[in-house]
């Protein structure tokens, strides 16, 4: 069965709107997330016009800063410092990937914990990892609810992530434990993928490479959640071969219309979260 991330998303929405709604008339203004993308690729540009629309479509503030390739790293970094500073503004988003020569560390460390609604600061990932998050990656964050749309009982369930990125892999398998799931991380340099693949009784694939879980990787009625975004030949398509492996799982996440739509639905209720607690400690 199709896991539809667009109607789970669009439902997503309905709820996050409410709540600026609701935050709109209790602290007299509009939640604002602040983007900042540098440099020109076609991929980047899309996700930040996502982001943008996302905004929009629930009635949430957003301020798009673009700087060319060659912008001067302290010109950007003193823009996120104008936003940390800003009182209208709840939460800053740099686009990764960054073009080459610029030091993603330095800008993503000028973000503080409380405007950081892309859940990636080490305060926010070290909250994941104790079990008591407070601003969770959204990607990650928006699979768990994927998950729960399935209606199925995660508890003591073998849950294998491949990937480790600090974005998404890893912030994926510690949700995973702490929902309870018995939970194995795999890369690059794992040894005997498919006899441990063909042991999940829920799959995240998220390594960037086209169709690359196949149908012999996978166990009947395992939920499979492909993350993976590939351009091939001018069209989308996810790290799971979905024609090879749709007729063995019981829930599969399609490429697009899966993870896709609930990561931008998961920046916005951050934003919203984050306004919410920054009013609150201002009281
Ligand atoms: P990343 O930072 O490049 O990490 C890729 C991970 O995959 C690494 O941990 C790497 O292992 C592992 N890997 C690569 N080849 C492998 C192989 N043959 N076998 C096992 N593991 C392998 O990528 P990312 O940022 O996590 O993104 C992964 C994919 O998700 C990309 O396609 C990206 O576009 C997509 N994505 C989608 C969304 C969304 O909203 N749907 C959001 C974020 C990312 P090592 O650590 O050993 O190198």
């Amino acid at each position: 069965m199709l896991i539809l991330g667009k109607e789970v998303s669009r439902e997503t929405r309905i709820e996050i709107k409410q709540g600026v709604e609701d935050f709109s008339k209790k602290y007299g203004r509009v939640p604002c997330l602040a983007v900042i993308i540098v440099g020109e690729d076609p991929a980047s540009q899309t996700y930040v016009r996502n982001k943008v629309l996302g905004c929009e479509e629930v009635s949430m503030k957003s301020l798009k800063y673009e700087f060319p390739n060659g912008t001067n790293q302290e010109d950007i970094a003193n823009t996120i410092r104008t936003l940390v500073k800003d009182d209208n503004v709840d939460g800053i988003l740099v686009q990764l990937p960054l073009p080459k020569g610029y030091d993603e560390k330095y800008l993503l460390d000028l973000i503080p914990e409380t405007k950081d609604v892309d859940g990636f600061c080490a305060s926010n990932i070290g909250l994941l990892a104790l079990g008591t998050p407070r601003t969770i990656s959204c990607t990650p964050f928006g699979v768990m609810r994927l998950l729960k749309s399935t209606g199925v009982d995660l508890a003591g369930k073998n849950a294998v992530v491949i990937g480790r990125s600090n974005t998404v892999g890893k912030p994926m398998a510690m949700l995973l434990l702490n929902a309870n799931c018995t939970v194995t991380v795999c890369h690059s340099k794992t040894q005997n993928l498919k006899e441990i693949t063909k042991n999940a009784d829920i799959l995240v694939v998220a390594i960037g490479r086209p169709k690359f879980l196949k149908g012999d990787m996978v166990k009947d009625g395992a939920i499979v959640i492909d993350v993976g975004i590939n351009r091939v030949d001018g069209h989308l398509c996810g790290d799971v071969d979905f024609d090879e492996v749709e007729p063995k799982a019981s829930f599969i996440t399609p490429v697009p219309g899966g993870v896709g739509p609930m990561t931008i639905s998961m920046l916005l209720y951050n934003t919203l979260m984050a306004a919410i607690a920054r009013e609150e400690n201002a009281r």
